[in-house]
């Protein structure tokens, strides 16, 4: 099976201990391409590290995650968008707002997300959103913002059918990770609904360990089984969610098809 992990942190420190290794097993277990979405200023060289370690199967993003987005949030987009502007990157991300955590800094979120959808507008890259509790606000922000460039996935979508309906709609697609392989996902209610052409696949390594793993380190290795657990709901084979998907990542991402 040949897979491609649309949303993982490979560089994060939980990695650093043993990352030759699970590069290795990651290879084994037949993905093809990492995707690494930044977070904050202090993780792009960690980040891009990985990439000259790793450079056949890990591939940059750059933008500032929405938990990041501080008081000192214009000098970090500062130095991103110089970034973007001196070398290519697969994506601008992760960005997007973050209810969860923090209902106070929305506003900020907001403000942060616009400048990078405009980076995403001028450069022709897709966006990778990261959205909790804040779906439906940032499907209309993103309605608002759509001028018929933007495209991107919502990673890690928890939502329900009419929002994924919603997504469809705006043009992007819904990337699906551990979540669908737990009990009380709901994904089961969403994914056999919504066509696998909308649909891309992810770890979100280190977190969100799908089952059989769950409650431990997560990694790109762990993805055949989100991909059978898609298979299942869709009455379909592994092998052809792992196809499709990955021709739907690397056609976002704008790789040639191989
Ligand atoms: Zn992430």
């Amino acid at each position: 099976m040949n897979l491609i992990d649309t949303h993982a942190h490979i560089y994060s420190a939980k990695f650093d201990s043993d990352r030759d290794e699970v590069i290795e097993e990651i290879r084994q277990a037949g993905i093809e391409r990492i995707y690494m979405p930044n977070v904050d200023v202090e993780t792009i060289d960690r980040m891009l590290e990985c990439e000259s370690r790793y450079g056949d199967l890990c591939v940059p993003m750059m933008g500032l995650h929405p938990c990041d987005v501080k008081e000192d949030f214009e000098q970090q987009l500062y130095v991103m968008e110089g970034w973007l502007n001196s070398r290519e990157f697969a994506a601008v991300g992760e960005i997007g707002t973050d209810l969860y955590w923090d209902k106070t800094n929305f506003d900020r979120q907001k403000e942060a997300l616009q400048i990078q959808l405009g980076w995403a507008k001028a450069k022709g890259l897709p966006v990778v959103l990261h959205c909790r509790e804040s779906i439906d606000e940032t499907i209309e922000l993103l309605e608002n913002a759509q001028n018929g460039s933007l495209t991107g996935i919502f990673h890690c979508f928890t939502g329900s059918l009419e929002q994924a309906n919603k997504i469809v709609k705006l043009g992007f697609l819904l990337g699906i990770g551990g979540v669908a392989t737990y009990k009380n996902g709901g994904l089961d209610q969403v994914i056999p609904f919504i066509g696998l052409e909308n649909l891309v696949l992810e770890t979100d390594a280190p977190y969100l360990a799908p089952v059989p793993y769950r409650g431990k380190r997560n990694t790109p290795a762990y993805l055949p089984s989100i991909a059978e657990r898609v298979g299942d709901m869709l009455h379909i084979s592994a092998e052809i969610v792992a196809t499709k998907t990955k021709s739907n990542a690397l056609n976002l991402f704008k790789e040639i098809n191989s």
